[in-house]
């Protein structure tokens, strides 16, 4: 008997050869090929007017043929046949190629349906090869993800056949169906491949596209429910008060309130799984560095990861410095090290004669071992995946976890993102900073700004100024830092002592030049996004973004992060020459606002989830139906349904709940082989 989960090779028409093509394409049981979805529909209900068909559109219209059908010989090999077509509201010209036997049987004068993609004719819009159908003909088919070894038409047919023979469990328990008017499974998969109706295929989706949604919700709830089970290693707080006479500032009231919901959770016997979002310049570092003291002191290592050298260097600094004379002994582990360096800083992590490790991705990689690890901590999340995260906590036995972000993620996306996490927030800046002023110019003010710049470096403060890529690109016309630092050099700002940043640099280079930004040698920083990130020097107060049309709005925002890190007043100048609109309103809004919630939200609302999650590896399965951003409504219904059923039946053992259970373990799957 044919189940879901039957292997496909056993699918009436698949067989050994076909089989291994279609696991290819991730079909590997019955089931997935029910569960492989259409990607468009040829839609023979839709009918187009020929007057609304638009250009480069696929489109089906119902036509009567005008003229007779006339045949052009090009050549030996190729006949074509012309024709004109019209309905009651425009003509349209019809090509085909060669296609003899479906010429003959046209006939001029009678109706039929025609699909295919408006093009160009000399005189009339022009429709080639389109696919032809009695004009009594109705139905929607279902197009697929094709490819030359598999066609749409033959996993069509596999897929029929499937149909016949096996019916899926249901995953939606019958109230939240009837609570949100969704079909049931069988309805919805039936009608996601062939609708009879489009109301039917929009019931399909809608439920299809909840129950996903919904059941990566109950995934992520229950891998956080997981994680709960475990045993986390004990960490005492009885340090914090040493450590807070260590720091050179007092810690804010969010910082501190941060710190305690963290050590509530160290102490608890179960493993921490918190992320700490806090805006940029909020303080989020030495949050971490408490709990890394704390855990030190409780005997246990911790490893901090940060997305880049620079910052990793950064952060090892910082710490260094907040920890000296405490008997810790702290290691920094980065790609640039030579390898006789990272050897003895793996050994030493290993016999536990490191406590503290800093690095970057250098840390994830398996012969990087730990003696008794304790804590990890990730700067950055969102530069990292959620598979990234785990790696490095399964160094380790009952490990607690910290990720820490500022707010580029959109609240929605941030839901999805962190769904497995506990969530602590600074909403609090540290005492003493001003607002930063942002300005949008055109590069007619670019003189007057430089000696706007020279002002503050006058009185012995420091800026950037950001330029967007490394190399000359002339094409793009764009503003080259290493080109922009030599002219600055040698005109500008020739009595000045200025640097230059960039990702092509080596990273020892890097680092002797932010060490030198740092200690206020070098006044004034060219650099590339690079300094993106993290980078911390309280005595910048002034930044100039050239092409600022070329960041995201989130970007641009962390750049700004890099200045009002102190307590002097700062002013950032965007300078772009576009004028596109849509540019126009991003600079607008990156002028007028610094609340980095709304500016995530506002650069989703423009751009798309795309930066969010569609480029960065996040770790999350992919959606095969559901559009985080635009059905973020569901997301939410979705989402608070799952809240329902957690309470009702937490462990999902009520007998109608075993086809979602099924679902979420396969997801889990999905999830850690990422
Ligand atoms: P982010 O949250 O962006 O990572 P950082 O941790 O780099 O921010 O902190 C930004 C700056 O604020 C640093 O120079 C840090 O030393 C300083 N800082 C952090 N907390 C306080 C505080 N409570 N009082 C004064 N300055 C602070
Ligand atoms: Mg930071």
């Amino acid at each position: 008997m044919l189940t879901a989960s039957t292997d496909i090779r056993y699918l009436k028409g698949v067989g050994e050869k076909r089989g291994e093509v279609l696991k290819n394409k991730g079909i590997d049981t019955v089931g997935a090929l029910l569960r492989f979805y259409p990607r468009a529909y040829l839609d023979w209900t839709d009918i187009t007017p020929i007057i609304d068909a638009h250009f480069y559109e696929n489109v089906c219209i119902k036509a009567r043929i005008t003229t007779p059908i006339e045949t052009l010989k090009k050549r030996k090999d190729m006949t074509i046949y012309r024709f004109l077509i019209e309905d009651n509201t425009a003509s349209l010209e019809v090509t085909l190629f060669n296609q003899t036997y479906l010429a003959n049987k046209l006939r001029t004068g009678r109706e039929y349906l025609f699909y295919g993609k408006i093009d160009g004719g000399f005189i009339y819009k022009n429709l080639k090869s389109p696919i032809i159908m009695e004009s009594g003909f109705m139905g929607i088919e279902p197009i697929y993800p094709a490819s030359s070894k598999l066609s749409s038409k033959t996993i069509e047919k596999l897929t029929k056949t499937a149909l016949s023979m096996v019916q899926l469990p249901e995953t939606l328990p019958e109230e939240i169906r009837k609570r949100n008017n969704l079909c049931d499974i069988n309805f919805a998969i039936q009608n996601i491949h062939f609708p009879k109706t489009r109301d039917n295929l929009n019931r399909a989706i809608k439920r299809l596209v909840f129950e996903e949604l919904f059941i990566l919700q109950a995934g992520l709830t229950f891998l956080k429910r997981q994680n709960r089970g475990k045993s986390g290693c004990v960490i005492i707080d009885s340090y914090f008060d040493k450590f807070k006479a260590s720091l050179p500032f007092e810690l804010t009231n969010a910082q501190t309130r941060v710190c305690k919901e963290c050590f509530a959770d160290m102490s608890s016997g179960r493993p921490m799984n918190r992320l700490v979002q806090g805006d940029v310049g909020s303080g989020k570092t030495a949050v971490s560095a408490a709990l890394i003291f704390a855990t030190a002191k409780n005997g246990f290592q911790s490893a901090l990861m940060a997305p880049t050298e620079i910052l990793a260097e950064q952060h090892f600094n910082t710490l260094s410095s907040i920890l000296k004379n405490r008997n810790i002994n702290i290691g920094l582990l980065t790609g640039s090290l030579t390898k006789k360096q990272k050897e003895k800083v793996k050994l030493e992590l290993k016999e536990g004669k490191i406590d503290i490790i800093i690095g970057t991705h250098a840390l994830l990689t398996d012969d990087v071992e730990f003696n008794n690890l304790g804590l990890v901590v990730t700067d950055e999340q969102h530069r990292f995946g959620v598979n990234q995260r785990g790696k490095l906590s399964s160094k380790g036995e009952n490990v607690h976890t910290l990720v820490m972000s500022a707010t580029p993620i959109p609240r929605t996306l941030g839901l999805i993102l962190y769904g497995d996490l506990d969530i602590s927030i600074i909403d609090e800046y540290p005492k003493g900073r001003q607002k930063i002023d942002t300005y949008f110019v055109n590069s007619s003010y670019r003189e007057r700004i430089y000696n706007f710049i020279k002002k503050f470096l006058n009185d012995g403060l420091q800026g950037y100024i950001v330029c967007p890529l490394v190399e000359e690109n002339e094409a793009l016309d764009i503003t080259s830092a290493t080109e922009y630092y030599e002219k600055l050099k040698e005109n500008e700002f020739k009595d000045y002592n200025i640097g230059l940043l960039h990702g092509k640099m080596k990273p020892k280079e890097k680092d002797a030049i932010m060490r030198k930004f740092a200690s206020g040698e070098i006044k004034l920083l060219i650099s590339t996004t690079v300094i993106e990130v993290g980078i911390d020097v309280p005595n910048s107060v002034v930044m100039l973004i050239e092409n600022a049309e070329r960041f995201g709005l989130s970007q641009l925002h962390q750049l700004r992060g890099r200045i009002g890190r102190g307590t002097k007043k700062s002013t950032c100048v965007l300078i772009s020459d576009s004028k596109s609109q849509d540019t126009k309103k991003r600079l607008n809004i990156i002028s007028k606002t610094t609340d980095g919630f709304k500016i995530a939200d506002a650069d989703l609302e423009l751009r798309g989830p795309g930066d969010f999650l569609g480029n960065r590896q996040h770790g999350l399965p992919e959606m095969k139906i559901a559009d985080l951003f635009a059905d973020r409504d569901v997301l939410k219904t979705a989402g608070r349904e799952v809240e329902n059923l957690i309470k009702t039946d937490p462990e999902l053992k009520n007998p109608e709940n075993s086809g979602l259970k099924a679902e979420i373990i396969e997801l889990y799957k999905k999830i850690n082989n990422n």
